[in-house]
């Protein structure tokens, strides 16, 4: 497989159905982590261009023709789009490896799930039914389910395309108008879909604003418009756009990623693990929120799976062909926060990948580095490294093994290894976070499964029904009819 050279998107905004320039007539440069070079540009937006998204938006729902469709028609839009986001799944693949670095064939999953998260939710637009609850003699209540309104999308860059999706999919599907600020870091596929959602869609019911996060993502979260909003990134972000929420009184979920662990008792299948456990780290260079970055294994075992876990990474190439297990890391930046990590480890290093000699010089590449036995208070096992690290630590009870799993500030996903029922039930229903894996891992694809965290994690649900109710708000409607 070989990737195709991509059609760039345009400097542009979509604001009302039109693609156009930031106002103030700024752009800032692309960088591709594949070779460190730029490549395209993305306008750099204001405040006033998120005034103009806002604006629109509320226009699309209270005057256009987006909030005069029924709950089918909007779900039939969404599913049209979906079938033209798979008929275009190659280009905007090839789009998303060059501008996030992601090997092509990563990119194109994201692409079909991309598809079909509005697939799932055209689906489901016209499912999400009201209550009548029995009241006084003399009335009948009823509880429907709305839109908010206006809803805001800050998104990252680690899956770019998939994460709009499951934002915006739900969103649209529940009739509200979006405006959406992607990452500056990896933006293009976004925008690509955004081409193909305005061929479909009314105008207005999606705006796209690039730009930075300090001034267009912050403005968008400020802004008195905004009815909800909806982020995906970093926990001190997350926390200023909780706060500015608070100011305008709106709701907001929060995906905050995670130091997710795997538990891996000394009954579990083994070669049904080592797969899985080594993809759940090594998969998108580890910047996945889910991803499974701590590994806990059972004293008797230690040996064994540690050996064939370290034989695993010592076989990872990072490198730009098309079809690499690893490819690089989004930024510089990027790099050198885990390199940092990996510099300032204090555990031993059990195995090392790669990076292929033929890799580009300037490109963000980082083998996968296994660390073990790791102290389960140091910052390399406390900290998300957002990098292919991965931290083994012994147990030697179920107890401990709970303790430790749960002993960081995050909650998002566990995976547990057992064969044991019991311990199954017991271990999963212990687990503090958001989703639990048994015998089995990855968040990614459950487009139907609930997913979201606790604490520093975040709150509030992505995907499934659960993200219908998250965009949507409730009235009773109490009829004294007599
Ligand atoms: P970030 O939180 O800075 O960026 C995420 C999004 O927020 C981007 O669109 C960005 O433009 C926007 N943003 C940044 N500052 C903002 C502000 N003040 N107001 C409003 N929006 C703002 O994340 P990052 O710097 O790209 O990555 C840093 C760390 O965040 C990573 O190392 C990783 O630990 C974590 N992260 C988690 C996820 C996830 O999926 N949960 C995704 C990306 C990053």
């Amino acid at each position: 497989m070989t990737a195709p050279t991509p059609t760039l998107p345009r400097p542009l905004n979509l604001i009302a159905g039109d693609w156009v320039p930031a106002r103030s007539g700024a752009r800032m440069a692309v960088v591709s982590p594949r070779d460190g070079q730029g490549f395209a540009e993305i306008a750099d937006s204001d405040a006033s261009d998120i005034d103009a998204a806002v604006a629109a938006a509320r226009t699309a729902l209270e005057t256009g023709d987006w909030g005069r469709l029924s709950a089918a028609e909007r779900g039939r839009l969404l599913m049209r789009y979906a079938a033209a986001i798979l008929a275009d799944a190659d280009a905007l693949a090839a789009l998303e490896t060059r501008d996030n670095g992601k090997p092509l064939a990563q990119a194109r999953a994201d692409m079909v799930l991309t598809a079909r998260y509005f697939e799932y939710y055209g689906g489901a637009a016209d499912k999400v039914h009201g209550e009548v609850i029995p009241f006084q003699p003399g009335t009948t209540v009823a509880v429907t389910r709305g839109p908010h309104g206006v809803t805001g999308h800050i998104v990252p860059w680690n899956y770019p395309a998939q994460i709009y999706g499951r934002s915006v999919g739900a969103a649209l599907a529940m009739g509200n108008a979006c405006v959406l600020k992607p990452a500056e870091d990896a933006c293009l596929s976004i925008l690509r879909l955004a081409e193909i959602a305005s061929g479909i869609l009314p105008p207005g019911a999606l705006n796209v604003v690039t730009g930075r996060g300090e001034v267009a993502g912050r403005a968008l979260s400020e802004h008195p418009g905004v009815d909800f909003l909806s982020f995906t990134g970093s926990p001190e972000v997350g926390q200023m756009i909780q706060i500015a929420a608070a100011r305008n009184f709106i709701g907001c979920t929060l995906e905050l990623g995670g130091k997710s662990p795997q538990i891996v008792f000394a009954d579990a299948d083994l070669d049904a693990a080592l797969p899985v456990l080594a993809n759940a780290i090594i998969q998108n260079g580890g910047q996945t929120c889910s991803a499974g970055s701590r590994v806990l294994i059972e004293r008797p075992i230690w040996d064994d799976l540690t050996a064939r876990l370290a034989e695993r990474f010592r076989g990872v190439e990072a490198s730009d062909a098309p079809d690499a297990i690893l490819g690089p890391l989004i930024s510089a930046r990027q790099k050198a926060r885990v390199e940092r990590y990996i510099a300032e480890a204090g555990a031993l290093e059990l195995a090392r990948g790669r990076v292929a000699g033929n890799a580009p010089s300037e490109g963000f590449y980082v083998p996968p580095v296994l660390f073990g036995p790791v102290d389960p208070q140091s910052p390399l096992a406390q900290e998300e490294i957002f990098g292919p690290v991965l931290c083994a630590i012994p147990f030697d009870t179920e107890a401990e093994a709970i303790a430790i799993a749960n002993g960081t500030d995050y909650g998002l996903v566990a995976g547990i290894w057992t064969r044991d029922g019991a311990r199954q039930a017991r271990v999963a229903n212990a687990m503090r976070c958001g989703q639990v894996f048994i015998n089995g891992y990855g968040a990614g694809g459950g487009v139907e499964l609930p997913f979201g965290g606790i604490r520093k994690s975040g709150h509030g649900r992505e995907k499934g029904f659960e993200a219908l109710y998250e965009f949507s708000t409730i009235k009773t409607i109490v009829n004294h009819h007599g």
